[in-house]
């Protein structure tokens, strides 16, 4: 199938108050305008070179998502234009986040990983240290940051009911904070592997690569 069929199958698939981020990391300029000609307006990418690269590139209506880890001192080449940053993991990067943005008079959103997988990835916060960031005082004097919700990746498995559960646990974490938090929209959770099971544990956010564009090939 096409990418364009991909996504209008995935679409059909998917509640229309659930956003579809279309991850676009390895792919050529092509690909990306043949979704964005399907409708297309959201991308994601996990390096911010080639996300920045891209967003000289193509249209300026694209909504550009930074689904990877974080290098704080690469922050100032995209915060004139990300969106959504979804693997906030500390405050130290928020600050930095907060400062590179005020530099463009702008509001960049921002979700906090929470680590939901048994695999040892050095990434995401437990929900203690998810808990500290949000209610801290020093999160308060950082105006130009948002945060709007909650990432996760489940542990790589064919073991549905794992999966199911590490996206339950996230959904109950992201509604325990929602209580709190009127900021609070976005649960990012859902790959191409996955994001059926997702759907199901109340995903709003699915971040879809593979199933969309096809295998990436990293060579
Ligand atoms: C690559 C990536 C995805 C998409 O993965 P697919 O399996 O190709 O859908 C989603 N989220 C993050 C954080 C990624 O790095």
């Amino acid at each position: 199938m096409s990418i364009s069929e991909n996504i209008k199958k995935i679409k059909a698939e998917i509640p229309s108050e659930v956003s579809l981020v279309a991850i676009s990391k390895t792919k050529p300029n092509e690909d990306l305008m043949e979704a964005y000609d399907a409708g297309q307006r959201i991308f994601g990418e996990n390096k911010i070179q080639e996300m920045t690269q891209k967003w000289e590139d193509l249209p300026k209506d694209i909504e550009w998502h930074m689904v990877g880890h974080v290098q704080r001192n690469k922050v100032k080449y995209m915060a004139e234009f990300v969106e959504l940053i979804h693997a906030v993991d500390s405050l130290k990067l928020l600050k930095e986040i907060n400062k590179q943005a005020e530099k463009h008079n702008r509001l960049i959103k921002c979700l906090l990983q929470i680590k939901i997988a048994e695999e040892d990835s050095k990434y995401g916060l437990d929900v203690a240290a998810a808990k500290e960031i949000l209610q801290s005082e020093e999160l308060r004097k950082l105006p130009h940051v948002k945060i709007t919700g909650l990432m996760g990746m489940a542990t790589l498995t064919e073991n549905e009911d794992k999966i199911k559960s590490e996206f339950s646990f996230l959904r109950t974490t992201f509604e325990a904070f929602k209580q709190e938090q009127e900021d609070f929209t976005t649960l990012s959770m859902g790959m191409s592997g996955d994001y059926k099971i997702a759907l199901e544990c109340g995903s709003t956010m699915i971040r879809v690569g593979s199933s969309i564009f096809g295998e990436r090939n990293y060579n």
